[in-house]
């Protein structure tokens, strides 16, 4: 008698999705056993890692850093295959830049002195948030959020030490003013990291529930994507299907009757065509479950139970794009720049400087001699950055760093020099993607990590923990089901490996 494969169905050919089908595949015997396919909406695999190419430089528009290569599972990858080393430059090849220059709106270089107690200040504020063991605060209770942690932290600081109101010379700063100017940078590159487009919405409690990887954090020579194309290359030919978008998936509750009958799920691809599968894989961001349950068209038919929705409702998804621009040639090397601007009165603001530009902590060459500047934006920015077309990105960055530049220099050796110029820019898209609809995830305040764990339960859901009896029907993986390393990728990695292994034991095959 032949007796049929069971039929896994992975949507999405992201880290979770490839990690997902490369163990399912790979695992001894399997590929006899379980039949996989992995199907992926867009026309090419990695979903939010693409490594590309920029005036000659090889640069990442989404994942760019491993994340501490101490037991990071990316990191033995890149190792293994040979990816930590190439003769052409990358992105970040020297790891971090020289000594940043700190530069205020009106064209002020800060010294260290000034710098330094806010950025220990931030730093010892965020390793409390963080968990780590020695840094002492007031603990506080409640639905407390990272930007009104760290906005007591300042205010604590400064009732700590004599009134500053001291002007510097500066124009319109005091030292406060500066202070809490270089605060708000700090602040905008926590956005960033966090995807948090506004620190009052990132949950507090859960800041000491992510986990880092111990050792430096590095990014990958020959490129972020050659993690994910040696994951496929060892899928056989035609199991990746592109350009295939799911727009439905039909599967059946559990009834409480039935149980030991497997209840086919039923995929409906955007080009009208169907497919069956025993088990789906989905893979997909928080963004786009987030607009799968939101309208009346859901992705899910049914719609998903109550603790995935509130779930998925639940934790924040933020936009965080990257700029890349090309500096005209002829210019000296360009600093690690910091940018500190005006925080409140809007009177004195300089009008030269567009709004999505006050919250950019930073313009930085890729490494050390490029012509290539890199910025970060979260949040509105983040989103207005897409809308913006190049000539308007170049003509506000070209104003900025002119006046932040130009005006030092006057200030410190009483001549000017010739406005920077930029030639040309690229810049990510993620919130307006349709396959992504941002960048990574942040438990938000209201949520907690026992939301990324819902994210992670398999459904139907049941009481009934005989994993014989299980239907397994639909199966979540992506770094939005990882409780303590969601946003990454070797979170992403982790989740796929998570589902494949529940489902080899659901077939007994124990490989893991
Ligand atoms: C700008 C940026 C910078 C980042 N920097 C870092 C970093 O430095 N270090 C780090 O560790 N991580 C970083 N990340 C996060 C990291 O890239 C992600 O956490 C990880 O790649 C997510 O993998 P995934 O498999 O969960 O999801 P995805 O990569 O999103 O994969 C999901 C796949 O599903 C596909 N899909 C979506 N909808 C459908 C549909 N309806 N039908 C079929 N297919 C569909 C998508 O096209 C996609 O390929 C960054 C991300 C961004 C955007």
């Amino acid at each position: 008698m032949v007796t049929k494969k069971p039929k896994v169905v992975i949507i999405g050919a992201g880290m979770a999705g490839l990690t997902a089908a490369n163990k399912l595949y790979t695992s001894a015997g399997c590929k006899e056993f379980i039949e996989v396919c992995v199907v992926e909406g867009g026309d090419r695999i990695g979903g939010r890692i693409i490594t590309s190419e920029f005036v000659g430089s090889r640069i990442e528009m989404g994942a760019t850093w491993i994340h501490g290569i101490g037991g990071s599972p990316v990191y033995k990858i890149a190792q293994e295959i040979n990816s930590l080393h190439s003769d052409k430059p990358w992105e970040c090849m020297n790891e971090f830049l020289d000594e940043p220059l700190t530069i205020a709106e009106g064209g002020y270089h800060l010294n260290s002195s000034l710098v330094d107690p806010i950025c220990n200040l931030f730093k010892k504020l965020m390793d409390f948030a963080q968990g780590k063991p020695h840094v002492q605060f007031p603990s506080s209770n409640g639905n407390l959020s990272i930007g009104s942690f760290l906005r007591k932290g300042l205010d604590a600081y400064w009732g700590s030490i004599k009134e500053q109101e001291e002007t510097l010379g500066f124009d319109n700063w005091t030292r406060k003013s500066l202070e809490e100017g270089i605060f708000a940078m700090l602040e905008n590159t926590q956005r960033t990291y966090t995807s948090a487009g506004d620190l009052e919405t990132l949950d507090f409690n859960a800041e000491s529930e992510y986990r880092m990887f111990p050792g430096k954090e590095i990014t990958i020579a020959k490129g972020y994507s050659t993690i994910v194309e040696s994951l496929a290359s060892v899928l056989p030919d035609g199991m990746i299907q592109l350009g295939r978008k799911v727009t439905k998936i039909e599967w059946q509750p559990d009834d409480g009757e039935n149980c030991d009958v497997i209840k086919p799920v039923k995929i409906h691809f955007c080009d009208g065509s169907i497919m069956y599968a025993d088990h789906v894989i989905v893979t997909v961001s928080l963004g786009v479950l987030k607009q799968g349950i939101h309208n009346n068209t859901g992705m899910f038919s049914p719609p998903l139970p109550r603790f995935k929705t509130e779930a998925i409702s639940r934790l924040g998804f933020g936009v965080v794009n990257k700029l890349f621009l090309q500096l005209s040639p002829n210019r000296d090397e360009f600093p690690n720049l910091q940018m500190v601007f005006h925080q409140s009165d809007s009177k004195l603001r300089h009008r030269r400087i567009p709004w999505w530009m006050r919250r950019t902590a930073s313009l930085c060459p890729i490494y050390g001699t490029s012509n290539v500047l890199l910025s970060w934006f979260a949040g509105k920015e983040a989103l207005e950055v897409e809308s913006l077309s190049d000539e308007e990105i170049i003509d506000g960055f070209s104003k900025v760093i002119s006046d932040l530049l130009e005006n030092s220099k006057n200030k410190c050796n009483g001549h000017a020099d010739s406005a920077i110029k930029f030639d040309k820019v690229l810049k990510t898209k993620w919130a307006t993607d349709p396959l992504f609809l941002g960048s990574y995830s942040y438990v938000a305040v209201g949520s907690s990590g026992d939301d990324l764990d819902s994210m992670a339960e398999p459904l139907p859901k049941t009481n009934n923990h005989d994993l014989n009896s299980l239907q397994l029907q639909i199966l979540f993986a992506g770094e939005a089901t990882h409780r303590t390393h969601y946003s990454t990728t070797h979170g992403a990695y982790f989740s796929g490996l998570r589902e494949a292994n529940r489902l080899l034991q659901h077939y007994k095959y124990i490989d893991i």
